[in-house]
């Protein structure tokens, strides 16, 4: 079933928005060698509980920490650790957080010191998809306009588009109907209605798009080892377009 939250229940999904976007803020200046991906799960984990809300995916089917910290190859669920990072890393960082009952999720891909030219045309495509999928969001229109235009965007720019994890809706779980595919076809899938909250999260490879599962049972790598980016808003559908609550 899909959610159409009230004005109530928008504002509650704003400010828990809110509390993901400052958290990735106060995080940024943080994200530099040396850093253990433990230390900086610390931190957000401190300062969520600061804004008076918990961090969602700790404990969500057991998950170990507040933040998801992939790194390089890595394209989601890097549990965090002792892992130092290093000048030319980069770090993709999912951040949820629950307020009041309800959440915000939002993934951001980080350069860590001077990343080399692949990295830089890697994060900077992956981000320009998101904002592709986004420009399809209003009311009338499909759940698979926007995998389409997220997944034409990466192949015109060469990235493979992860097929196995998808977007979704947003609520009193962190997880809702529908799914949000980074690839689609127009005009299919559900229609988009105001009220309705999805989070939109190309995952985009600088070379093939096969994952493998390591050993812990949680992260997700790419098959080839090429590096992998990740970008995700929470957004609400509104009359004309959508509003992004996980941004400023
Ligand atoms: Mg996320
Ligand atoms: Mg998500």
């Amino acid at each position: 079933m899909i959610n159409i939250r009230s004005q109530r229940e928008v504002e509650l999904l704003r400010q828990a928005g809110k509390i993901v976007y400052l958290t990735h803020q106060y995080l940024k200046p943080f994200i530099k060698e040396g850093i253990t991906t433990k230390e900086l799960d610390k931190k957000a984990e401190k300062f969520i509980l600061s804004q008076g809300a918990t961090p969602s995916f700790k404990g969500y089917d057991g998950f170990p920490a507040t933040l998801c910290t992939s790194i390089n190859d890595e394209i989601v669920h890097g549990i965090p650790g002792n892992r130092k990072l290093v000048n030319g890393d980069i770090i993709s960082i999912d951040i949820g957080a629950c307020y009041k009952g309800y959440h915000g999720d939002s993934a951001w891909s980080y350069p860590v010191g001077k990343i080399n030219e692949d990295k830089e045309y890697l994060l900077e495509h992956t981000r320009c998809a998101l904002y592709e999928g986004l420009k399809q969001v209003k009311p009338g229109n499909h759940i698979g306009d926007i995998g389409y235009a997220i997944e034409k965007y990466a192949k015109s720019h060469q990235l493979g588009v992860v097929k196995e994890l998808v977007g979704h809706g947003v609520g009193c779980s962190i997880h809702e109907d529908p799914e949000v595919p980074n690839y689609g076809i127009p005009h299919t899938g559900p229609v988009l209605k105001e009220g309705m909250v999805i989070a939109i999260e190309p995952m985009l490879n600088l070379g093939s798009a096969e994952i493998c599962i390591l050993d812990d049972d949680w992260t997700i790598v790419s098959e080839d080892e090429s590096p992998s980016a990740h970008y995700e808003h929470t957004i609400v559908v509104t009359k004309t377009g959508y509003e992004i609550l996980t941004g400023e």
